[in-house]
């Protein structure tokens, strides 16, 4: 057992998309610009109908995964292929763009707490322009384990204790665990060698993540080598994102919701959202 530690501890930075829904952007900021393969990290998380609201209006997305996770609050998925989906506390939708969608992302309640994460993961040069694919998932379908005493996960990605997590079939073979630990708990995640990752505290108190206090709100990404994170409570209970993946250590070339290998892709893909053709 090797084990991984932090190299890069950041916090997010407050910033609205969409039509205006007020976020904390975590990967996808200055002081981590991504962290391959994600490409992005958003955590939104408001009981102002205002900061909400508006949610995201149809926009296209090219050359990428997003993956939306809630944990309070309902939106309501559409496409411009006819799927609709609605996104309740607890479930995940994990959405293949590859060659192409147009989509919108808009709350189904206009008063009450809305929150939840979108991770946006990279898609390998080979599987860009594959046909999109949708995991939508209802939160009984994703397995709970107790793989320690004090811990409890929901394996969304990847495998724990033998269980294998609710998404399957993932280009970058993620892991995507929500861990919640009583005080005091202590648990040794293990993560495949080589992947990528980052913990994510994100209610609670601080976590000892690798041996270092995440607070909450802080991200601390892993080094790429080792086959275990260590994770342990303090003196009251934590809840945080463990998240890793097989980084692509490709060319990125990326505007906006477009992320393709080369300038002239995206080029392309801009062409083609203005011809109709997603
Ligand atoms: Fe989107």
């Amino acid at each position: 057992m090797t084990q991984r530690h932090i190299i890069r501890r950041v916090r997010g930075v407050d910033t609205s998309d969409g039509a205006g829904v007020k976020l904390k952007r975590v990967i996808g900021q200055p002081a981590l610009d991504t962290l391959d393969p994600f490409l992005l990290l958003d955590e939104f998380r408001s009981d102002e109908a205002g900061d909400y609201i508006e949610g995201f209006p149809e926009h296209p997305h090219r050359g990428f995964e997003t993956v939306t996770y809630m944990l309070a609050g309902r939106m309501r998925h559409k496409d411009n292929h006819g799927n609709t989906g609605d996104l309740g506390p607890g479930s995940v939708q994990w959405m293949t763009a590859g060659r192409g969608i147009l989509h919108s992302e808009m709350p189904r309640q206009e008063e009450g707490l809305m929150w939840g994460f979108q991770l946006w993961v990279n898609l390998p040069a080979a599987d860009k322009m594959t046909a999109p694919r949708y995991q939508d998932i209802d939160p009984s379908a994703i397995p709970v384990v107790h793989p320690a005493t004090g811990v409890t996960a929901r394996v969304i990605a990847g495998e724990l204790a033998g269980v294998e997590g609710a998404v399957r079939g993932v280009a970058t073979a993620p892991v995507y665990l929500d861990l919640s630990l009583e005080p005091h708990a202590a648990f040794d995640v293990p993560l495949p060698e080589g992947h990528a990752g980052f913990a994510y505290v994100f209610d609670g108190a601080s976590a000892q993540v690798a041996g270092q206090e995440l607070a909450r709100g802080d991200l601390g990404a892993f080094s790429r080598i080792g086959d275990t994170v260590s994770l342990r409570a303090g003196d009251a209970a934590t809840r945080l994102l463990i998240v890793a993946a097989r980084p692509l250590d490709e060319p990125v070339a990326r505007y906006g919701p477009f992320v393709m290998n080369t300038p002239e892709q995206i080029h392309e893909a801009i062409a083609d959202f203005r011809a109709g053709k997603f």
